[in-house]
C-alpha cells in the first residue's frame, strides 16, 4: 500500500489540472469596492481568504494550506485591485498561517500565541519522517481523488471543482517535496491591536482558546464588516472549548461577543472562513451556548452531579437541539461531548487570583 502511494508522487503530474494557470482554480466574491473574498474551488473546499484595500495599501487575511496555493490567489486579489503594494498579512489563526511564505516580505500580524501553534509545519519539514507521511497522505488522497474523477465521470460544473481539488493537493504536495518556508508573526499582540489604514482602521481582538489557541476576530467599522475566521464556524455550528482553554478563555469569548452584539457597534455582515457570508445574529447562537453551557456545568457541580449525569441532563439531542451535528468522521462529531469535558474540567480548577484577562494594547516586534 505504502509503496503505491509513493510510487504515484513521484509520477510526473499529468493529472487534468497541470499545465492550466492555477489562478483559473481561484474564485473572487466582491464584497464592495474595498473588499473581496477569494477562494480555492473544490467539491467541498470553501475557505476565504480576504483581500482589502486601503489608502495604505492592501492587506490579506489569513492564508491557504501553503505558498504554491496561496500565490495564485493573492495574484487573484491583486488583479482584481490593480494594484501590488501589500502592506500587512493577517493570520485569524494557527490553520491559516501554512501559505504565509508569500507574503515573507510584508508585516504579518497575529495573536501572540500563533507562533508555537505552527511550529509543527516547520518540524514536518526537518523530520525526514514526518516529511514522508505528509507527502504519503497527501498523496493517498490525491490518488482517490484522481480515481473518484475517472470513475464519476463526472458533468462539466463537478469536473472543474474536481479538477480544482486535485491541483490543490498537487501543488500541496510539491511545496512538501521541496521545502515551504513557514513565516511566523513579526507583529504580535495579547488582547487586542489596531491597524490604522488610513480610510480604513482593521480592529483585531482575541477571542480566547477555543477553536485554536490563536483565535482573532478582524472588525472594519468603515465597511460595517467582521471577520470571525473560524469562530463562527458556520450557521448553527457548535463553537469549540477546547483541551487547553481555562476559564478566562470562555469568559474572554463571551465578553468578545457581547462587545460584537451591541447594537451600537455597526455590523452588517458577518464573514466566517469556512460560510457563506452570515449576519450579526448568527453571533447570537454561539453567545448562548457558551452562557447555557457554563451555567449549566456551574449548575450541575455545586448539585453534586457527576459528569456522566451532567452529559445526561445537557445531552446536544436534549439541551442543544438547534445545533448541527456532524456526521461520524467529520472533525466536529461528537464536539459538544468534547466542550463537556473541557468546561467541566475548566469548571473544577481553582480560579486564579486574577480572574479578569489583562487588558493590553500592545503589540509588538517578534523576531522573524
Ligand atoms: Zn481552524
Amino acid at each position: 500500500m505504502v509503496q503505491a502511494i509513493s510510487l504515484v508522487w513521484l509520477l510526473p503530474l499529468v493529472a487534468a489540472g497541470a499545465g492550466r494557470d492555477p489562478a483559473d482554480y481561484v474564485r473572487l466574491q466582491r464584497l464592495s469596492e474595498r473588499v473581496v473574498l477569494a477562494h480555492w474551488i473544490g467539491p467541498d473546499r470553501l475557505c476565504h481568504l480576504v483581500g482589502i484595500q486601503s489608502q495604505k495599501g492592501l492587506v490579506f487575511i489569513d492564508t491557504e494550506m501553503s505558498p504554491r496555493i496561496t500565490a495564485p490567489i493573492k495574484e487573484r486579489v491583486e488583479r482584481a485591485f490593480g494594484r501590488t503594494d501589500w502592506a500587512y498579512l493577517i493570520n485569524t489563526h494557527g490553520h491559516h498561517a501554512g501559505g504565509n511564505g508569500a507574503f515573507a516580505d510584508i508585516p504579518i500580524v497575529a495573536h501572540e500565541n500563533l507562533a508555537e501553534e505552527i511550529q509543527w509545519r516547520i518540524d514536518t519539514q526537518t523530520d525526514p519522517q514526518r516529511k514522508r507521511k505528509a507527502i504519503d497522505d497527501a498523496a493517498q488522497i490525491l490518488t482517490a481523488l484522481r480515481n473518484d474523477l475517472r470513475q464519476l465521470g463526472a458533468g462539466r460544473t463537478y469536473a472543474r471543482l474536481m479538477h480544482g481539488e486535485i491541483r490543490f493537493w498537487e501543488l500541496y504536495i510539491e511545496d512538501l517535496q521541496e521545502g515551504y518556508e513557514v513565516v511566523k508573526p513579526t507583529l504580535t499582540f495579547s488582547d487586542r491591536h489596531t491597524l490604522d489604514l488610513g480610510d480604513l482602521t482593521l480592529e483585531l481582538v482575541f477571542f480566547g482558546k477555543g477553536h485554536s489557541h490563536s483565535d482573532i476576530l478582524v472588525y472594519v467599522p468603515q465597511e460595517r464588516l467582521l471577520f470571525t475566521g473560524a469562530v463562527a464556524y458556520q450557521r448553527a455550528h457548535l463553537p469549540e472549548i477546547g483541551e487547553q482553554s481555562h476559564m478566562e478563555d470562555v469568559r474572554r469569548s463571551l465578553t468578545v461577543l457581547d462587545e460584537f452584539l451591541d447594537p451600537d457597534v455597526a455590523i452588517d455582515r458577518v464573514i466566517p472562513s469556512h460560510s457563506p457570508p452570515l449576519r450579526r445574529s448568527d453571533l447570537v447562537p454561539i453567545r448562548t451556548y457558551y452562557e447555557r453551557m457554563l451555567a449549566g456545568v456551574q449548575a450541575a457541580q455545586r448539585q453534586g452531579l457527576s459528569l456522566e449525569q451532567t452529559s445526561e441532563r445537557l445531552a446536544q439531542a436534549r439541551a442543544f437541539r438547534t445545533y448541527l451535528e456532524p456526521p461520524p468522521g467529520h472533525w466536529a462529531y461528537r464536539l459538544h461531548e468534547r466542550n463537556l469535558r473541557n468546561l467541566w474540567r475548566i469548571c473544577e480548577e481553582p480560579s486564579p487570583p486574577n480572574q479578569r484577562p489583562e487588558a493590553t494594547t500592545d503589540a509588538r516586534a517578534m523576531p522573524k
